[in-house]
């Protein structure tokens, strides 16, 4: 597992892919579809999984039965949601004062970025900071908190939502709008080609400077996609490859047997 070290996340025509190394010599393996995808989603039932992984390059050596043994079933989930809050009610004033919405309570972006934990324990810290400076006014807090997530929190949330918006509408097969905002994902891709784009795409990534580090590098990657450029795709099925191994693993258990 040692060679792994971190998150590996794939793109596919259709959907994605994360291996995630874990504790103790155990990972997860998670094949992330668009919610309407039916086909995919029959990938819940364990012959399905098993024929996807050993067809997927960057999980079949990881779900070798020779070298890994399943510990759980196929554990579907749903609701990767960008989702934002704040600290404040309807009214514009604190909700419930005294009481502070962190981590996934306030927001949550997909995790195919890896965000989630990073943007929760910053905001415990800049929170922790607060309620020591002013925590005798916890109206006062959730206020200053608040306009602090909104400007340190909330770009991370509203990348994500464009972001996966362009995404779906490539897993659908619309091609990128070259006169629109280009999605971050695809200006970091372009530091393929232009390794320029790194200064802004490394820290971008590593969550050291906020989705406007990209801003600079956004025309550049324009060009570059002008040329008829586009990010690549990891090798393994395309969608349609992968609904057709599902079906065909799924045909027993719809004939009934
Ligand atoms: C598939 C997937 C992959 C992800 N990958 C990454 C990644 O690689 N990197 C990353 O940074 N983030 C990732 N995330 C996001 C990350 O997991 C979350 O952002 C993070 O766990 C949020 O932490 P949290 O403490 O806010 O909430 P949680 O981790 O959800 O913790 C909330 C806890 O409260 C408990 N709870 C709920 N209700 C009650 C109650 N009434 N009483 C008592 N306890 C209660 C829950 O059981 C839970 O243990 C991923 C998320 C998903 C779904």
């Amino acid at each position: 597992m040692g060679a792994v070290g971190v998150p590996t996340g794939c793109l596919y025509d259709g959907y994605l892919t994360i291996l995630f190394p874990q504790d103790a010599d155990t990972l997860s393996a998670l094949v992330v579809r668009p919610e309407n995808d039916r086909e995919l989603a029959e990938l819940r039932h364990p012959d399905a999984f098993a024929a996807a992984m050993q067809a997927l390059p960057v999980f079949a050596p990881w779900t070798d039965p020779q070298r890994f043994e399943p510990i759980t079933d196929v554990l579907p989930g749903g609701g990767l949601t960008n989702t934002y809050r704040g600290q404040l009610g309807t009214d514009g004033a604190a909700a419930l004062p005294g009481v502070y919405w962190v981590g996934d309570a306030m927001c949550t972006t997909n995790p195919a970025a890896g965000r989630g934990v990073s943007l929760g324990l910053t905001q415990a810290h800049a929170l922790i900071g607060m309620i020591a400076e002013d925590g005798a006014d916890p109206a006062a807090t959730a206020l200053r908190f608040h306009a602090w997530c909104d400007e340190h929190i909330r770009p991370w949330f509203e990348d994500h939502v464009y972001w996966d918006a362009t995404m779906l509408r490539r897993f659908a097969g619309v091609d990128l709008d070259l006169d629109a905002k280009i999605p971050s994902d695809v200006i970091c891709a372009a530091a393929a080609v232009d390794p320029s784009i790194l200064s802004g795409a490394l820290p971008y990534t590593g969550m050291m400077a906020p989705p406007a580090v990209l801003a600079p590098f956004e025309e550049r990657a324009r060009e570059i996609l002008r040329t008829g450029w586009r990010p690549s795709l990891a090798d393994g099925p395309t969608r349609d490859e992968l609904a057709g191994l599902v079906r065909a693993a799924t045909a027993p258990v719809a004939a009934g047997r």
